[in-house]
C-alpha cells in the first residue's frame, strides 16, 4: 500500500457511524431506479471492455447516496477506491500526488467538487481527458512543461451545487447523474433493511412512520432509525411501533411532515416577519444566522420539493401548504 495521504479522508466513511447500513452492491441500493439502471449498463460495459469507466458526476442534496454509489461503482468494477474532497485539495501537488498513486482503472472520488480551487482544477483537465499530468518545471524563461502519463482512472465527482461547477469541468464528465429525493416507499424499505441489520424488531407501521418523516433522505432515515431504537430500548420494550416512533420523533423535534427545527424557523420567519414573502435569500440567511450555502443546499431543496415554498425572481415565497402546516392564515393582501 502507498503512504496514507492526508488529503484522503477515509474517516469520512464512518462519519455517521453507518458502515453497517451502507449498501455495498448495486442490488442492495434502494431507489434512484433510473440512475441505477444506467450505472449498471455503464459498469457492465466498462468491465467487458476492460477499460476504466467514464467519469461520473453525481449531483443532488446531501445524504442521498452520492458517496455510497461511488463506492458501489468501485466494488462492482472490481477496482480500488480512493476518496478526497474539493476543499482538502489545497495545492496542485496534493492532487498530483493522489493521481500518480492510482492503480489502473481505480475510482477516485472527489466530494464537494465545486469547491476545488482553480489551480487544482487545471491539473484535473488533462488528467481526465488524456490521463496525463502537465508539470511545470523551473521558473521564468527556463520553465518548461513535462507531461507525465497516468494510469487510466474513473473520476467520480459529487456536488450539492451543480450551478457552481465551471463549464469546462462539467463538460468533462461523460455520465452526469442527478439524484432525487426518495419516496416514502423507498425510504420504508431502507428503514426496514436498517432495522434488520441493527437486529431490532420493527412493526411495518413503525418503519413507515420513520420513513414518512425522513425528509426524503436516506442519511436522515438512518439517523432517525438509530434514535428511535434508543427510545425503543430504554423506554419501550425494544420493538419499533408507530406510537413509539411518533413520540420519539416528536421529542427529537421532527414534525409530521419530517421538517426539523431549521426548516420550521425558515417557514416561520417568512410567515411572521415578511407576510409570506417574497424575501431574498441573503436576508433569510442573515435573519436565521445560517450561511447562504446551508439555506440553498440543505434547507430549501426539500421545502421546494414538498411545495412548501416557491422561488420567484423577487425572492422566496411561502406556498399555501406551508401556511396550512403552521396553522397561520396568510395575509389577505400578500405583500407583493
Ligand atoms: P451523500 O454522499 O449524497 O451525501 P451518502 O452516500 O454518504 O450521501 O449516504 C448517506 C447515508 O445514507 C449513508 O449512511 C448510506 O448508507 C445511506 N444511503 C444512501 N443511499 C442509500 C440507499 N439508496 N439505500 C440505503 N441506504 C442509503
Amino acid at each position: 500500500m502507498t503512504q496514507p495521504d492526508p488529503a484522503l479522508r477515509p474517516e469520512r466513511l464512518s462519519e455517521d457511524n453507518d458502515r453497517a447500513l451502507r449498501p455495498e452492491r448495486l442490488e442492495d441500493f434502494t431507489g434512484q431506479a433510473e440512475a441505477r439502471a444506467n450505472l449498471r449498463v455503464f459498469i457492465e460495459s466498462a468491465r467487458m471492455r476492460g477499460e476504466a469507466m467514464d467519469h461520473t458526476l453525481f449531483h443532488g442534496p446531501p445524504g442521498l447516496g452520492k458517496t455510497t454509489l461511488a463506492q458501489i461503482m468501485a466494488r462492482e468494477l472490481g477496482v480500488g477506491f480512493r476518496m478526497t474532497s474539493g476543499p482538502v485539495l489545497a495545492k496542485a501537488g496534493d492532487l498530483a500526488a493522489i493521481l500518480t498513486n492510482l492503480e489502473p482503472r481505480d475510482v477516485l472520488f472527489i466530494d464537494e467538487i465545486h469547491r476545488l480551487s482553480p489551480v487544482v482544477e487545471e491539473v484535473l483537465y488533462p488528467a481526465m481527458e488524456d490521463f496525463a499530468l502537465d508539470l511545470v518545471i523551473g521558473e521564468g524563461p527556463a520553465a518548461r512543461t513535462v507531461r507525465i502519463d497516468l494510469q487510466p482512472f474513473t473520476l467520480v465527482g459529487a456536488t450539492t451545487r451543480l450551478g457552481l461547477l465551471t463549464t469546462p469541468l462539467r463538460d468533462r464528465f461523460g455520465i452526469p447523474t442527478r439524484l432525487q429525493f426518495y419516496t416514502i416507499e423507498e425510504l420504508n424499505l431502507i428503514v426496514g433493511r436498517g432495522a434488520r441489520l441493527l437486529g431490532v424488531a420493527a412493526e411495518p407501521e413503525g418503519t413507515l412512520e420513520i420513513a414518512r418523516r425522513a425528509r426524503g433522505t436516506p442519511r436522515i432515515a438512518g439517523r432517525l432509525l438509530r434514535r428511535v431504537v434508543d427510545f425503543a430500548l430504554v423506554e419501550g420494550d425494544g420493538v419499533i411501533t408507530r406510537e413509539l416512533a411518533d413520540s420519539a420523533l416528536t421529542r427529537l423535534g421532527v414534525d409530521d411532515l419530517g421538517l426539523d427545527g431549521a426548516d420550521r424557523r425558515y417557514i416561520l420567519l417568512l410567515a411572521e416577519n415578511y407576510g409570506g414573502g417574497p424575501v431574498g435569500v441573503e436576508t433569510i440567511a442573515a435573519a436565521l444566522s445560517e450561511s447562504r450555502d446551508a439555506i440553498e443546499e440543505v434547507i430549501e431543496p426539500f421545502l421546494l420539493q414538498q411545495g412548501l415554498i416557491q422561488r420567484t425572481p423577487r425572492g422566496r415565497m411561502l406556498a399555501p401548504k406551508a401556511w396550512r402546516h403552521i396553522g397561520i392564515a396568510p395575509p389577505r393582501q400578500p405583500t407583493q
